[in-house]
């Protein structure tokens, strides 16, 4: 298996080039050119392993240029000691068809940690392989998550420095504390003035920067990007789709013929799109279930073929889900449309110009016969919490929420009962002020006080990073203007 870019597949890289490079030089993204399929002595082989095993089982068939001792490094160093009971993916019944996938037992208490706590072995063997000693600098542009948790996997790992933006005014305190309170010598936070998509654009920007990538060069530097553009994100993500089968096959063999829906709450498609990775693989996922917040520029997508981000934007409750531009949809076109670059980059080329594109009749039906896309605003996203809580016990955070209003919708409108399973992407205690709201009408004076009294109302657990949190030191104050984030980087880097 090669990799190849979603926008010129004529240019093949090895694994480690493209998790080194994270992403292509004329702007694609890198993918297999093609996909390994499990058989069913496979998939019995899955069933009998632990996460790591099945962690490694999977990433030998994406790693080509891996040896066995690399991947057994790779995924212990990642797997083994940073989640709860060391099980990153465990499945929670709500009943006898709707399971919910917790991805946030990591030490950030998001899924994001799934991928970025393999992430960074992956970067630096494949660093080690293919860059020959210069020193790999991670741009991170995020909408809350994926900073944290990159800067969790990154923290103090040698050959790495690490810079991270976010939108001053787009992500949720706890976040922000979060990440303005890293630790580790290599690590650099800025807050920008600007949405989302002005930090993901800002970064991308800086990736294909000609005179950037030069001086970095001259300083034996090299950018890469912990983004879910990368594909070190995307096939960590995978594993827990194949894991998730494995366990519902353990509960009920009838799985095996009956499949599985998927439901996640979407952002920059990267989830889903593993998603999909993993039913091309063999595991018998039937629909995939988008959902989306205000910002649905995807549920529109999905169901008119037709992609516009000229919009409002919203700010909602789901910060992590605030985002125009579905970075990773590209991946997914490339796919549907039978690898084709030609298509792929025309219409890259007409959302970066327009902000609009359309997709062709028979594109828009592959992906009607995939995906079926739903949204619901603020105050659906709250009432859900409640509801679910009242229904089923089961407390979940404002992005999980949306999964499970869109997901109540979908059986109503398709009268379809196969077993689901919901991927829950963050720790309720991550936004413990609007998780609180949908449940109680206490008001409290800060947000830890918003956490302790979550915890009473609901008696469930607080995590142990987000008590943690509430004594550490700020060690990040900058906020700076779009313009400036070269500067940020030059600084960082003392290579001014
Ligand atoms: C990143 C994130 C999402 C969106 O995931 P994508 O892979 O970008 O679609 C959803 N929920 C939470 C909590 C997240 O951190």
């Amino acid at each position: 298996m090669n990799y190849i870019s979603t926008r010129n597949k004529s240019l093949k890289a090895t694994a480690a080039e493209a998790i080194a490079k994270g992403i292509s030089e004329e702007g694609g993204l890198f993918v297999p050119d093609s996909f390994p399929s499990l058989s069913e002595a496979d998939f019995k082989e899955l069933c009998s392993l632990d996460y790591v095993g099945r962690a490694k089982k999977i990433l030998r068939l994406f790693l080509n240029d891996f040896t066995d001792e690399e991947i057994d490094y790779c995924a212990k160093g990642a797997y083994v000691g940073s989640f709860d009971e060391d099980k990153p993916a465990p499945l929670v019944a709500l009943d006898d068809k709707i399971n919910i996938m917790e991805l946030w037992h990591g030490p950030t208490c998001a899924f994001k940690d799934l991928a970025l706590q393999l992430l960074p072995y992956l970067l630096t063997t494949s660093a080690k392989k293919v860059q020959n000693g210069k020193k790999t600098v991670i741009l991170v542009a995020t909408s809350g998550d994926t900073g944290k948790a990159a800067l969790e996997g990154f923290k103090d790992v040698e050959g790495t420095e690490i810079i991270v933006f976010y939108p001053s005014d787009g992500v949720s305190p706890m976040q922000k504390l979060q990440m303005d309170s890293q630790k580790g010598e290599n690590v650099c936070v800025c807050a920008i003035k600007g949405n989302f998509d002005d930090a993901q654009t800002g970064v991308k920007r800086i990736f294909t920067d000609k005179a950037m990538k030069e001086l970095l060069a001259d300083n034996n530097m090299l950018f890469s990007s912990a983004n879910s553009i990368n594909w070190g994100r995307l096939a960590p993500q995978i594993i827990y789709y194949v894991s998730a089968y494995c366990d519902l096959l353990k509960k009920d063999s009838a799985t095996r013929e009956n499949g599985f829906n998927v439901v996640v709450p979407t952002g920059n498609f990267g989830n889903i799109l593993a998603a999909y990775y993993a039913k091309k693989m063999g595991v018998p996922v039937k629909k995939l279930i988008c959902a989306s917040n205000a910002n649905n520029v995807l549920t529109d997508f999905i169901n008119t073929g037709k992609y516009d981000r000229n919009r409002e934007f919203f700010t909602t409750c789901s910060p992590s889900m605030d985002i125009l531009i579905s970075s990773n949809l590209e991946r997914m076109l490339f796919e549907i449309s039978g690898n084709d670059d030609k298509t792929v980059s025309a219409l890259q080329e007409s959302l970066s110009k327009d902000g609009v594109y359309e997709v062709s009749a028979e594109i828009k039906s592959a992906m009607g016969e995939l995906f079926w896309g739903g949204c619901c605003d603020d105050s659906e996203t709250l009432k859900t919490i409640n509801e679910t809580f009242k229904k089923y016990g089961y407390l979940c955070d404002t992005h999980t929420a949306v999964a499970v209003n869109v997901y109540n919708q979908y059986v109503a409108a398709t009268g379809d009962n196969t077993t689901t399973v919901i991927a829950s992407t963050a720790s309720p205690y991550k936004f413990a002020k609007s998780v609180l709201s949908a449940i109680s009408d206490k008001e409290e004076n800060s947000e830890f006080s918003y956490v302790r009294a979550l915890s009473e109302a609901t008696n469930t657990k607080i995590p142990s990073p987000i008590a943690e949190l509430e004594n550490a030191e700020v060690r990040f104050k900058n906020v700076c203007d779009k313009t400036e984030m070269t500067q940020v980087i030059k600084k960082a880097l003392k290579i001014d």
